[in-house]
């Protein structure tokens, strides 16, 4: 079975969202490792580096936004936003595509990377 598809904003909004957690808890271990102030300042720096890096991956999304499509869904007539040439809907993962050849076949993250040739 191939792992059900899901819309990519979601996706890279889970990620920034996990990256936030593990900053977050890797601060908490350094609590406990107040004897040693090496360790402790170390897993503050990371912690606070991965929650760094979860600010540049909202801001990515931000910025990859603006490249999406609007479109309605004709699974659950929301509107979701389409990234690329094949996305899943945000609200109930149909796939979806903004090219006619595609329509109606496999949604496949290949389509996204090769241009198809004619
Ligand atoms: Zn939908």
């Amino acid at each position: 079975m191939a792992p059900k598809a899901s819309n990519k904003i979601n996706r890279i909004r889970t990620f920034a969202l996990s990256l936030v957690f593990v900053g977050i808890l890797i601060m908490y271990i350094g609590i406990f490792f107040r004897t040693s102030p090496i360790i402790m300042t170390i897993s503050m720096l990371l912690g606070f580096l991965f929650i760094i890096a979860s600010s540049g991956v909202y801001f990515w999304i931000g910025m990859i936004s603006t490249n999406t499509v609007k479109v309605y869904c004709p699974n659950c007539n929301k509107i979701t936003k389409i990234l690329g040439r094949v996305d899943a809907c945000m609200h109930c993962d149909e796939p979806l595509t903004l090219d006619p050849d595609l329509e109606g076949k496999e949604l496949d993250p290949k389509y996204n990377r090769k241009k198809m040739e004619h």
